[in-house]
């Protein structure tokens, strides 16, 4: 081993999360290094740069909010924020708080390692480095690693492939060009809209239809930020106490869930009415359609007639259509003008399910029907979410065991915050944490903030280490999967990243915690008062 160098903490990771831990490691008086494998801050918003790349939560609400200072000088443009926008807000969090000095780029952490006699982990990159710490927070992401399907003929394609996840700063000129996009999750549906701006012919490979509803997105009004600044720790206090971590006071249309309107009991003339008052809105305002099938289909039905309504061509309405798997399985969409976009005379759709992929050849895709020559192929397929980032790193806790044999049969932790075996391991918004199922800003500063409270504590009572107690992980897990059993997050015919069910050889496990952010963190702020209630400190 060549030159070791020892801090109070390594983090790894420098997205919102690393960032978040840097700025507060500090302030806390501890050392820390952030090591990050790209070669800018920013993670999420500094990998995502393609075309129309877009946070879904209002951006007075999806920005920090540990300090007022930064919270009150920061003025956001629109009310989702962009890519670009949200790059240069984590870039200007980086230089406020001067902490650019604890972070290393371009180093992709290979392996830790937990030495038990002297407590320490040891942390080795890929460029040979190797850093020693008492704490390793693995603020890697929930959604870092990219899913590489493996498309027979990919490296015979005679054009580019791009990644939605890995597009390149530079840019690339479309103009007057082929493009395919495969994939029509989140990503495939910003990128969609933007990439038909300047195509010449672009065509969508669709495996599943997508139930994705209108952003109405625009400038941010500046009387609802200056009102929001008045009070702004009021308004993190209520994002904390609400299930998904977003209030509705920061300039989003929202289209309100009716106080008792089921759709099992309406009538064909309500449901019409909520049509045409409503639109897209029509089929997310009932009351019954989380928990009941049948409610959801009906629901279903109407967001079916709202496609048929969009698309002009017959042939491609009913194959934008969703069928089989109710709304709310997966991650809720949200867009600019998709269904919109198929009208253009130079777009086009291939349904996968009638239609599959052969394989790639060096003028473009052969499906089942013939050849699409194009010059430009977009992957937005998605990624290894909540694990894949972790399992990647060969992380090794007591007696050797690493962490991809602890998680053998699904990733087990307690509270989604560590996991038995691995002292003085955090992984933020780790699985069994609400992470993807709320604004994961809320959920990363609660975990950043317990993190350094439990080092803090640990510190002041002369412990050194914390791990979970293997009996408070197992009815952790047990309670996560009860929580989301009976909802349509794990319903038969749900086929979502939540579930791990797109990555091949994945296990079903459904992984984020589904009670609400503010249900949880009421759970963990009890635990910590009862002196870490399932934790063992040594
Ligand atoms: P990341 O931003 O993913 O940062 C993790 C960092 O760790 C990355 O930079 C990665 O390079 C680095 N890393 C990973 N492994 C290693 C390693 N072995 N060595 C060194 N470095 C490593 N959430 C919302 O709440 N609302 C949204 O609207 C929203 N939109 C999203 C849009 C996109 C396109 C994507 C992909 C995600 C979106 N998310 C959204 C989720 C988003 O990931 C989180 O909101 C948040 O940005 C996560 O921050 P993070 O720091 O935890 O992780
Ligand atoms: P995704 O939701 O997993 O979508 C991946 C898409 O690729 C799906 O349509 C999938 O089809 C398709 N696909 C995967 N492998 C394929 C293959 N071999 N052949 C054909 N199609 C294939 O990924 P994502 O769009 O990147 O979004 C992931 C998450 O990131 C989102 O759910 C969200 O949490 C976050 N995100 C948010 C925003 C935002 O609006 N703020 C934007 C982007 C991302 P199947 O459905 O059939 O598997």
């Amino acid at each position: 081993m060549g030159d070791v160098r020892e801090r109070d903490v390594v983090v790894v990771g420098a997205g919102m999360a690393g960032l978040c831990a840097l700025v507060q490691l500090r302030e806390a008086g501890l050392t820390a290094v952030a090591l990050e494998r790209g070669d800018g801050v920013g993670g999420t918003w500094f990998w995502n740069r393609y075309p129309g790349a877009r946070c879904d939560v209002p951006s007075l609400e999806y920005s920090f909010g540990f300090s007022e200072e930064l919270q009150q000088e920061w003025e956001w443009s629109e009310v989702f924020p962009g890519q670009v926008e949200l790059e240069r807000y984590l870039n200007h969090v980086a230089d406020r708080f001067d902490i650019r000095r604890d972070i290393q780029l371009s180093t992709s952490v290979v392996s830790a390692t937990f030495d038990e006699g002297a407590a320490r982990w040891t942390v080795a990159t890929e460029n040979g480095d190797y850093w020693r710490a008492r704490h390793l927070i693995m603020a890697t992401g929930g959604l870092s690693e990219p899913l590489r399907p493996n498309f027979p003929g990919l490296e015979d394609f005679g054009g580019r492939v791009v990644r939605t996840s890995e597009w390149p700063r530079e840019g690339i000129d479309v103009s007057g060009l082929r493009v395919g996009v495969i994939g029509t999750g989140s990503s495939g549906i910003q990128c969609v809209p933007e990439l038909a701006r300047d195509a010449g012919a672009l065509t969508v490979f669709q495996r599943t239809a997508t139930y994705t509803w209108p952003s109405y997105n625009g400038p941010l009004d500046p009387e609802v930020q200056r009102e929001t600044k008045l009070t702004y720790s009021d308004l993190r206090k209520a994002q904390r106490e609400l299930p998904g971590g977003t209030t509705s006071l920061t300039g989003a249309i929202i289209i309100q869930m009716a106080e008792d309107k089921a759709i099992l009991t309406s009538t064909e003339g309500q449901r019409s009415e909520a049509l045409e008052k409503l639109g897209w809105g029509a089929s997310r305002v009932w009351t019954d359609t989380i928990r009941n099938r049948d409610a959801n289909e009906m629901a279903c039905d109407l967001y079916r007639e709202m496609v048929k309504r969009t698309v002009d061509d017959p042939v491609t309405a009913e194959a934008l259509s969703p069928k089989d798997f109710p709304i709310g399985c997966k991650r809720p969409v949200i867009d600019s003008g998709w269904f919109e976009t198929f009208n253009q005379s130079h777009v086009s759709l291939v349904d996968l399910r009638s239609d599959p992929i052969i394989g790639f050849e060096t003028e473009g895709i052969r499906t089942e029907s013939g050849l699409v020559s194009l010059d430009v192929v977009v992957l937005a397929t998605g990624f290894d979410a909540m694990t894949g980032a972790l399992l990647r790193i060969d992380i090794r806790g007591r007696d050797g065991i690493s962490l991809i044999d602890a998680w053998s049969n699904g990733p087990a932790s307690y509270l989604g915050l560590q996991v038995a075996g691995f002292p003085n391991l955090y992984t933020v918004t780790g699985p069994g944490s609400p992470s993807v199922l709320a604004n994961m800003v809320v959920g990363i500063e609660h975990h950043i903030e317990w993190i350094i409270q439990c080092i803090t504590d640990l510190d002041s009572q002369g412990m050194q280490t914390i791990e979970p107690k293997q009996e408070a992980q197992d009815e952790w897990v047990k309670h996560v999967r009860e929580v989301a059993e009976g909802t349509m997050f794990t319903d038969d015919s749900c086929n979502s990243w939540y579930l791990g069910v797109n990555v091949p050889g994945k296990e079903r496990i459904f992984l984020p915690y589904a009670g609400g952010i503010n249900n949880y963190i009421a759970k963990v702020d009890a635990i910590t008062a009862a002196g870490y209630e399932g934790f063992t400190l040594t």
